[in-house]
Formats: C-alpha cells, sequence, structure tokens
C-alpha cells in the first residue's frame, strides 16, 4: 500500500469514510444511495487497497472468518459536546454486552481522549479475552491535510500522539497494542513508514458497514450481508448516539444471519494476513 501515489490511497480510503463513517462531519448517510456505495467500494476492491495492510487479501478455502471492528472515536470537539451535554454518551455499552454474550470475538480500535473518557469500559474489553484493543491516534486527528471536517496532526506531533496513545491504552489494557487504524483512513506514506517502524501494524478495512450516522438499520444490514466474504475486516462504531444510532441493532441481527451462512467471527490480529 505505500507504493500507491498519496492521493490515491488517501482519497479512496478516506472516500469510504466520508460516505460510510463521517463521524465528524455529520454525514448524513442514509441520502446516500447504496448503489454509489457499492460503486465506490467496487472501485476500492479494484485499487487492491482494501485491507490495509501491505500484503494482498488471502480468502483462505475452507475457512469462513469475518473481522468485526469497532472503533471508539473522538476528538476535542467530540468531547466538549460531551461535556456540555450536547451528547448524552459517546459509548453504547450493549454493543459489547452482545458481542460478550454470543461470544464473538472483536477488535476495538480506540482513540486516547475516548480511553480516557470511559477508562472502566477499557479496562473491561482487556479483561475479557474475545477483544482486543487497537490504537486509533490521541484525539482522532488527520494525519494529512483535508482529511475531510478532522483537525489536523501537525507531522512534529504525529509521533508523540501515537505514544501517548499507546501509553493510555497500555496502563488501561496491561497490554501494548500492536495495530493501529488511521482516523479518517486519511496518511501519507510516511505516516505509514512511521506507524510501521513504532512496531504497530496498520489495519484498514474491506468495506466500512456504514452503520454511522445512520438510522437505517435495514439497508446497513443488507448491504453487510451482500458484502460479507471470508476475511473481511468491517467496521462499526462503539459511539451509539447520534454518532452511529442503530449499530446495536444492526449487529445483533447480522450475527446470526451470518453465523447462518457459516462464518465465524476472529480479531484482526487472528487474519492470516495479521498474524
Ligand atoms: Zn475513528
Amino acid at each position: 500500500m505505500e507504493h500507491l501515489p498519496l492521493n490515491e490511497s488517501c482519497n479512496l480510503l478516506g472516500l469510504k469514510l466520508y460516505l460510510l463513517s463521517g463521524l465528524q462531519k455529520g454525514v448524513q448517510l442514509q441520502k446516500l444511495s447504496m448503489r454509489k456505495i457499492a460503486i465506490t467500494i467496487a472501485l476500492i476492491v479494484g485499487s487492491g487497497i482494501i485491507n490495509g495492510s501491505a500484503q494482498p487479501m488471502q480468502v483462505k478455502s475452507g475457512s469462513k472468518k469475518i473481522a468485526l471492528t469497532f472503533d471508539a472515536c473522538m476528538t476535542r470537539g467530540m468531547l466538549e459536546r460531551l461535556e456540555k451535554g450536547l451528547d448524552k454518551s459517546l459509548y453504547d455499552p450493549s454493543i459489547i454486552e452482545y458481542l460478550h454474550h454470543e461470544r464473538i470475538a472483536a477488535t476495538l480500535f480506540i482513540s486516547g481522549l475516548w480511553a480516557e473518557k470511559y477508562s472502566s469500559a477499557v479496562k473491561d474489553f482487556a479483561s475479557d479475552t474475545l477483544f482486543e484493543i487497537g490504537n486509533h491516534s490521541y484525539g482522532h486527528k488527520g494525519f494529512v491535510p483535508n482529511c475531510y471536517s478532522l483537525p489536523n496532526l501537525p507531522n512534529n506531533d504525529k509521533r508523540n500522539d501515537i505514544l501517548k496513545t499507546q501509553e493510555v491504552l497500555t496502563n488501561l489494557s496491561g497490554r501494548k497494542p500492536r495495530l493501529f487504524r488511521f482516523p479518517g483512513g486519511c496518511y501519507s506514506p510516511s505516516d505509514l513508514l512511521l506507524v510501521k517502524n513504532m512496531g504497530l501494524k496498520v489495519v484498514g478495512w474491506t468495506f466500512p458497514s456504514g452503520d454511522a450516522f445512520n438510522y437505517d438499520s435495514k439497508a446497513v444490514i443488507q448491504y453487510v450481508l451482500s458484502n460479507a466474504k471470508s476475511d473481511a475486516i468491517i467496521v462499526f462504531h462503539l459511539s451509539g448516539g447520534r454518532y452511529a444510532p442503530r449499530t446495536a441493532e444492526i449487529i445483533k441481527a447480522i450475527i446470526p444471519l451470518l453465523r447462518k451462512q457459516g462464518y465465524e467471527f476472529s480479531r484482526v490480529s487472528d487474519l492470516p494476513r495479521y498474524k
């Protein structure tokens, strides 16, 4: 992936987020047609950058695994809204409760600000062997300029941002995260190198579920079901509230249906290409 020109890799990954995960911008996904999204995904898949790692996607015969990932994103602006009472919560615990009850493994990408705000939840995640915790930056800033409406993270601050998040998550979980997901999916080749040199593996996604800002749970369920494939990494959000209003409902509907299709669920680091 680091061989791709910056604009191509960033725009495609970012476009996915814009369409399906616009946490900062308030994208009203329900207003976007699923056909446009499908075209976008087709472009992304065709581009060969679908898994967010340098390795090609591998489909293992004889096993059908899906890695569900849940992002816990928080910018300073989101934290301020929360503290002013404009948002009630940026965490929907019913998602995790369901995963725990159903014994569904998952990977949780947590930003440092979120971890500090919901520290007891992070400790709970860490005590459950079903879950692994990945680094999602500290304040969810864009690693390149114009990453939608995300504030920009200056080059000189990147290393410290990642390290600070590692420290917060390690202190809470007792384990040093080894996976990293860029906020907004935006990065430059030098950002990729930085993260790799810090001993972290960059995790993208095969496709985002479309749960962000989306009240049309049926459309999301249908979309995920029709795009599910073995070794896929799918993005959801832990926020609940207006950011991910139907995620819990969607998860509760999708998991039994995927199970019927023979899928099992694994953490990202259990996928062959991340081992
Ligand atoms: Zn995020």
